[in-house]
């Protein structure tokens, strides 16, 4: 009889000081590959993003226990995109997934995601249905950034989707040559197509620690994503310049036929100031727009590496 050759899963992990949640976490991992039905062996990659707590002790411990159990450490804070990239860059799997170390996302899900990837799909991702347990102002915004983008961008991207996904090897490789240094996972997923099936599932709360996402930056992580994927804010500027202009040209006209006709010249001083603050307002918008981009642009011309790792089994 032939062999034949089991096929891997990658399972990449970002982790920022997640010291509690990773046993947790890997006891998940087992149960799930104890099913021999789909005979699939696996390996999980730990990306250490910078951690302050002993979330690499635990790591380093796991993996002298268990071979199959890989890390990289990076050498500060890169974020949870930089260590996306880590994660599907050094995966040798056949099947590529990336998700939470905090339980989120649901581990029981991976087994419905390998039946659809045997079933033909490129890629099986996931989105919440329910925002349940999450602040309604927090949510409220995140609706409002997937009108926004989706309504400005080239891509579409589902609302609610999450990080947790499946992909085979070619939809990772093509992942992988989008190398750009603002990554914004969401986006770059969708860019490069393959067909997609996305899982529901309801919002689990975190199991333990607590989330690291602040306001602030889920703000900061928005405006990357929208300036990302979309150059048509740009062009916001030129349509307000235009439709200031023009609005001038007739008030312009209004105000010459005004004085000819009723010979009434107001002192007006009033109007005028709010004119130039309007105007005024406009320009450094638009300015801190180029700004924006022109700041990616920086950023990409420095062909700065996407994390530096201080130490790493793979
Ligand atoms: N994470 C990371 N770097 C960061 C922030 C978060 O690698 O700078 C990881 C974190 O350890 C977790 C995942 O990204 O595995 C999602 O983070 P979190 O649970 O804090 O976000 P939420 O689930 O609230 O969106
Ligand atoms: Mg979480």
């Amino acid at each position: 009889m032939k062999m034949m050759k089991m096929n891997l899963v990658s399972v990449s992990v970002p982790c920022f000081n997640e010291e509690k949640t990773i046993p947790l976490f890997y006891n998940e991992i087992l149960k799930v590959f104890k099913d021999k039905k789909y005979d699939l062996d696996f390996e999980i990659i730990f990306i250490d993003d910078g951690s302050m707590d002993d979330t690499f002790k635990v790591i380093k411990d796991l993996s002298m226990e268990d071979e199959r159990v890989k890390y990289i450490k990076f050498s500060r804070n890169f974020g949870k995109e930089a260590a996306i990239y880590a994660g599907l860059k050094n995966s040798k799997g056949d099947y590529i997934v990336t998700m939470d170390a905090d339980l989120q996302d649901p581990p029981a899900l991976l087994t419905e995601m390998i039946d659809y990837i045997k079933s033909g799909y490129d890629c099986v991702a996931t989105r919440r249905f329910t925002r349940k347990g999450e602040p309604i102002i927090r949510s409220l915004f995140s609706k409002l950034f997937y009108r926004i983008i989706n309504r400005l961008g080239d891509v579409q991207i589902v609302d609610g989707a999450r990080d947790y996904r499946m992909m085979t090897r070619v939809m990772t490789d093509s992942v992988l040559s989008l190398s750009e240094y603002n990554r914004f996972s969401k986006g770059i997923f969708a860019w490069v197509g393959f067909e997609t099936k996305y899982l529901e599932f309801e919002n689990i709360e975190r199991e333990e620690g607590e989330s690291s996402w602040s306001f602030l930056k889920l703000l900061k992580y928005s405006i990357e994503g929208i300036v990302s994927f979309s150059t048509s804010l740009l062009s916001i500027s030129t349509v307000l310049g235009i439709l200031l202009s023009v609005l001038s040209i007739l008030m312009i006209l209004i105000i010459i036929i005004d004085n000819l006709l009723f010979r009434n010249p107001v002192p007006g001083w009033a109007s005028t100031a709010c004119l130039i603050l309007f105007i005024g307002g406009i320009q450094l918008f638009c300015i801190g727009l180029l700004g924006l981009y022109l700041s990616k642009t920086y950023l990409e011309t420095k062909k700065r590496p996407i994390y530096i790792s201080k130490e790493e089994k793979l």
